[in-house]
């Protein structure tokens, strides 16, 4: 177990030329606090908790202090935004510390976000706010706690300093965790400066790093463009899978590692409802819940044109004509584990469309019902109440529920394997916005962290009952149901 002066760095990043970075130095916070602290995640850092005792621990975990051995720099990269190319972006506020080498052998990169101005912060003050973070690190935890492919966070690390957006807020700093933060942007931005050495580098370095079985292969990057996006298809069937809605699915924020990135503001839908928005800044919808599957395309499409000068044409355009049949094969395999069924084939569908368009109609909380759905008795003439109730058309229910049934008994487990199965795939607990909102008012009010300790112990395992945490299943009360979050944060 490492102290803190003792974490192995190898800062690989910030080893590759200049032109990819810039060396930054992360601008001091005042009085710096510590707000939370995840272990699971110091535990890939080979980390002792106890660490995170220490009166210094703030003070390297907002930069003030800089970590022995690390070296810091702001990624470069540009990126589609709302569809828009845009030259340059970067890293504005996010400073990555370097990557540590655990005793495993696996390398994880280390990075500030709301550090303080880069030379990529453009008009911004390179800050983030409180609030923000902590729906950032709470969130992390909460897709990691799902099963989804997300990066991670380590602390949040507060202060009084003040922060104007729509109002005053205070800062924060988040540190996150992943094995890379490299994204679809970081092609772009050099494909359309006419820089296509560094396209060839910036792969070079992909697969050697995070894809190395591709590396004696002749065509390693089309294999690679094929690689990111396989998993990108299948990261975003898994967010559909839960109803979760990333909001600013721009292809600065899309990994190359197929993992969720850059939380702003996500949500996780509630009632059911394809045309979920959570970006109050995104008018046309271009992000809403059902449009994330094509956006994933059109994402890819992009990274593919970045990769033009090593993918050739024809097999750029095979792999990205491919996306839709794996999305669509991963996500009605995981449907079908919320329904309890044996997938089959796409034509299962036919059991889930008729399910989710009488759930949109209802409004029926996405999340309780399936897990309600566990319940379900499958033996002739059940009229199975608690679930039936939840409709406005029952006799559509009951129609649905003689296919669903005869297709059970044609499987053939017990309603109790059944259950025990269903369990295991639609989560008892998800982050509710509200939830978040509370762990937030009791921070920025009364400085208290608990909410945020006693939500990261529940998220972490979503699938379990927790009878003490029973309240949290309850959908958004009525002061809750007009969050607005933006991009602003
Ligand atoms: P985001 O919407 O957070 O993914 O950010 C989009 C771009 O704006 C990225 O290049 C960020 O680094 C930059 N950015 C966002 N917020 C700030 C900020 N407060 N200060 C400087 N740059 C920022
Ligand atoms: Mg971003």
């Amino acid at each position: 177990m490492n102290k803190l002066e003792s974490l192995n760095f190898k800062n690989r990043f910030a080893s590759l030329p200049e032109i990819f970075h810039s060396q930054v130095i992360p601008t001091p916070l005042s009085r710096p606090y510590l707000v939370s602290f995840n272990p699971d995640v110091a535990a890939l850092l080979d980390l002792h908790v106890d660490e995170a005792g220490r009166a210094d621990f703030a003070a390297y975990f907002t930069g003030n202090r800089l970590l022995p051995g690390s070296v810091p720099v702001s990624m470069l990269y540009a990126g589609h935004q709302f569809g828009r190319f845009v030259q340059q972006l970067g890293d504005g506020r996010a400073i990555l510390l370097g990557e540590i080498e655990n005793s495993d052998g696996e390398s994880w990169g280390l990075q500030l976000k709301g550090a303080g101005v880069t030379p990529y912060s453009r008009s911004g003050d390179g800050r983030a706010v409180l609030r923000s973070s902590i729906r950032e690190y709470l969130c992390s935890a909460a897709m990691h706690g799902l099963g989804i492919p997300t990066t991670r966070a380590l602390c949040i690390v507060g202060s009084d300093e003040e922060v104007y957006r729509e109002s005053i807020e205070t800062a924060a700093i988040v540190t996150r965790v992943a094995e890379s933060f490299v994204r679809f942007g970081s092609f772009e931005v050099f494909y359309y400066r006419g820089q296509h050495q560094q396209v060839a580098e910036l792969a070079d370095f992909l697969i050697l790093h995070h894809y190395p079985h591709l590396q004696q292969m002749e065509d390693r990057y089309s294999c690679l463009l094929r690689e990111i996006t396989v998993r990108t298809a299948r990261l975003i069937a898994q967010w559909q899978a839960v109803g979760f809605a990333h909001g600013v699915m721009n292809t600065d924020n899309m990994s190359v590692l197929g993992e969720t990135l850059d939380y702003g503001p996500f949500g996780f839908m509630e009632a059911y409802d394809p045309s979920f928005i959570c970006n109050h800044s995104d008018h046309g919808g271009r992000y809403a819940y059902d449009q994330q599957p094509y956006i994933g395309q059109w994402n890819l499409s992009a990274l593919a044109q970045a990769m033009s000068p090593i993918v050739p044409q024809q097999e750029a355009g095979d792999i990205i004509a491919s996306y839709g049949d794996i999305f669509a094969e991963h996500y009605v395999q995981l449907m079908c584990a919320k329904l309890g069924v044996k997938f089959r084939g796409l034509e299962d569908f036919s059991l889930i469309g008729p399910l989710l368009e009488m759930m949109r109609e209802s409004r029926v909380d996405y999340t309780n019902f399936f897990r309600g759905l566990g319940n379900f008795k499958s033996a002739d003439g059940e009229i199975n109440a608690m679930l039936r109730d939840q409709f406005i058309n029952r006799e559509a229910f009951d129609a649905w529920s003689v296919n669903y049934s005869a297709r059970l008994r044609e499987d053939g487990l017990s309603d109790v394997q059944r259950k025990s199965g269903m369990d295991k795939v639609s989560p008892k607990f998800i982050l509710r916005n509200y939830l978040a909102q509370v762990a937030i008012e009791k921070v920025e009010k009364h400085r208290d962290f608990s909410e945020i300790d006693r939500l990261l112990s529940l998220l972490r395992s979503p699938f379990d009952e927790h009878p003490e945490f029973a309240g949290y299943t309850i959908p958004a009360p009525a002061w809750a149901r007009n969050l607005e979050v933006s991009c602003s944060s």
